[in-house]
């Protein structure tokens, strides 16, 4: 056991660095010693060792956040604000620490890293007012004498697993509202971020003077996931979960869950359409497409997959979107200068491939990018990709897009709906109430008329439908962490029928 004090993730200290996980307050290793190497996707370096946990690791987490969620869920309104606002400043006075740390764990360049600083911040602070949100209602009664009360209570331990793409954002929307809410937390981060995407939340949390229990972080080594899943999911004690990650896991998740008669909150992939009309601003069209479909070298689960473009406006779009893809180059994230950098492992560099290789070979032509140095792909526009091409209608995670010509509205619709997913759409034209009643009709949670598929304000109603799936934060968060209790009062003796 080591105490909190010894422990650093300053970005002068060279990798690799020693981390610890936060069980009750206390910074420990893995109950059985065991750890693993952090690795960083651009160098191929080891970037930190981390303790790598099991099935007991996440009982002691779990034990430590049922017990201390009656003091946590009955602290007054001011205190729990002032720890919100505290968190918010201890982050940004870690910023530039922050900053390289996800450009070494996770491949971020500084402007997404910077972004979801900035985010994360922003989280924190909307967050410190929900303790004085009203906690419920008056609900009228039919009964004379009768008083009736809803009343919002947390719901006790929540089971946090977070990805690792928008590591520092995600792992801190895994924790806030749900703490914010008066529930205790137990976070486990993707294997591939542990640092930005739950150690440093558990570091952050502690420095602003959350209780000890309160957040729980624990880390696995990869492939090891199931032990901990395993107690997350059986034990009663957890009574619901936050899960932001891949619809195929989240399906899973949402099964053992289901089994359990427990909630989880679902944020999961997208497949997400950009319409452009040919009314639109070609100059801005070309921008928005841009950042849209290679910011985080489309690591995002709202990049634009596929630009739909009205006829008379495809060729010359798809001219000058092409050419400016070929000077988006990934490199080094440590670069305060790069704007993009690698995929995050073998095995994402493996994906996006594929999935490229696999529409080529069926027809599709590679208009700009394709290549890829070591795990930084380069910004790759495909057309023509058939629809048996998986990469025509399923999410690719990485720096790949495809552009289709299209004649009509309907025809433009049915191709943004052919997609299982249903996170983000954007559509591009002068008529802005053409954008809107046509944004009315695309299914996705989130249309922004003449705007990229990305919005990102802590505030917004944020999430999908179909299988992107149905989780909704911003202040609507405060329903999915909490119950509805109904409190009656009887101001006088009623009158029974026995
Ligand atoms: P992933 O599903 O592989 O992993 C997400 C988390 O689930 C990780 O912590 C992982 O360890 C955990 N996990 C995996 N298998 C598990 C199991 N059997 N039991 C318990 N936990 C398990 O996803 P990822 O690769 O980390 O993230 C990328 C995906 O997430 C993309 O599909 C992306 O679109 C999606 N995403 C969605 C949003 C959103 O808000 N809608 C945001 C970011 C990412």
């Amino acid at each position: 056991m080591t105490d909190k004090a010894t422990i650093t993730t300053t970005a002068s200290i060279a990798p690799p660095r020693q981390f610890q996980q936060l069980i009750d307050g206390e910074w420990v290793g893995a109950l059985e010693g065991r750890t693993f190497n952090d690795m960083n996707p651009f160098s191929g370096e080891v970037f930190a060792e981390i303790p790598a946990s099991g099935e007991a690791d996440a009982q002691r987490a779990i034990d430590a956040a049922d017990k201390a969620f009656p003091a946590w869920a009955a602290m007054g309104a001011r205190a729990r604000q002032a720890l919100f606002l505290k968190a918010a400043d201890v982050l940004e006075r870690r910023a530039d620490e922050i900053v390289l740390l996800m450009a070494q764990e996770t491949g971020s360049a500084a402007p997404f890293s910077r972004f979801q600083v900035q985010w994360a911040a922003g989280l924190l602070r909307q967050a410190a007012g929900y303790p004085y949100l009203p906690g419920g209602e008056i609900v009228a009664s039919d009964t004379p004498g009768v008083f009736a009360m809803a009343v919002r209570k947390p719901l006790g331990v929540i089971g946090g697993i977070s990805p690792w793409n928008g590591s520092l954002a995600l792992g801190f929307r895994t924790i806030v509202a749900p703490l914010a809410c008066g529930n205790t937390v137990v976070l486990k981060p993707s294997e591939d971020a542990p640092v930005c995407a739950g150690l440093l939340m558990g570091e952050i949390m502690t420095e602003a003077g959350f209780p000890p229990g309160v957040l729980n972080v624990i880390t696995h080594a990869p492939g090891q996931v199931g032990p901990i899943a395993d107690r997350l999911f059986e034990s009663r004690k957890v009574r619901a979960y936050n899960f932001t990650g891949s619809s195929a896991t989240g399906s899973l998740l949402a099964a053992r869950a289901g089994k359990q008669l427990k909630r989880i909150a679902l944020e999961l992939g997208g497949y997400n359409p950009m319409i452009i009309f040919k009314d639109a601003d070609l100059d801005y069209s070309v921008d928005t497409a841009i950042f849209a479909a290679f910011f985080h070298q489309g690591q995002i689960c709202m990049n634009t997959r596929k630009i739909l473009v009205e006829r008379p406006l495809y060729n010359e779009f798809l001219d000058r979107f092409v050419a400016r893809a070929k000077t988006v180059q990934p490199g080094d994230p440590s670069d305060p200068r790069t704007k993009i950098g690698p995929l995050i492992n073998d095995q994402a560099l493996a994906n996006v491939r594929k999935g490229v290789d696999e529409a080529v070979a069926k027809g599709a032509r590679v208009l700009a990018g394709g290549g890829n140095q070591g795990r930084c792909f380069e910004p790759t526009v495909l057309v023509d990709v058939p629809a048996d091409a998986p990469i025509h209608c399923e999410e690719v995670f990485g720096p790949v897009v495809l552009v289709e010509p299209f004649d009509s509205e309907d025809e433009a619709l049915e191709k943004a709906n052919g997609t299982q997913f249903g996170l983000s759409a954007s559509v591009m034209t002068a008529d802005v109430w053409r954008g809107v009643t046509l944004g009315g009709r695309i299914q996705a949670g989130m249309v922004n008329v003449n705007g990229p598929t990305m919005g990102g304000e802590p505030q917004i109603p944020f999430g999908g439908v179909k299988d992107s799936g149905w989780a909704r934060f911003g202040r609507w968060a405060i329903d999915m962490f909490t119950d509805l209790n109904l409190v009656t009062v009887s101001q006088a003796r009623r009158h029974y029928p026995l």
